[in-house]
């Protein structure tokens, strides 16, 4: 799939209505279209990566970028202290079903395990 193509991108660009939350220069979140949680918000990479497979070592510092914006997403949410959960699926049998890398941050509801 070109990157034009990619709905996520599309998202990023604003090209797509979302919900957004919070952006940095790298990364945008907005709440998931089809929510699971009280809380569910999608953090993704302006960069097209498809997925979690694909990820190069100068994408190092990225991923922690993604993962420090869940948890201060988390703390303006206010389930922080209760706890949350970030949740990245990698291709289609974990169900992953839009190719453009992003964290699901969950919370707001008792989170249980192990997962379906
Ligand atoms: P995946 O299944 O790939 O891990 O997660 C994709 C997520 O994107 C799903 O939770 C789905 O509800 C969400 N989603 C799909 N299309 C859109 C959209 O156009 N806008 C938003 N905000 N979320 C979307
Ligand atoms: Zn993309």
């Amino acid at each position: 799939m070109k990157v034009k193509d990619c709905l996520f991108c599309k998202v990023a660009a604003r090209e797509i209505d979302a919900k957004f939350v919070a952006e940095g220069d790298d990364w945008v979140a907005f709440r998931d279209i089809n929510p699971q949680a009280p809380t569910h918000v999608l953090v993704i990479p302006r960069e097209h990566v498809p997925t979690s497979n694909d990820l190069r070592p100068y994408q190092e510092a990225l991923v922690g970028q993604l993962v420090r914006a869940a948890a201060e997403i988390a703390r303006g949410e206010g389930i922080a202290e209760e706890g949350y959960r970030i949740v990245l699926n990698c291709n289609r049998g974990a169900g992953q079903s839009v190719f453009h890398l992003h964290l699901h941050l969950l919370g707001g509801r008792p989170m249980r395990w192990p997962p379906g």
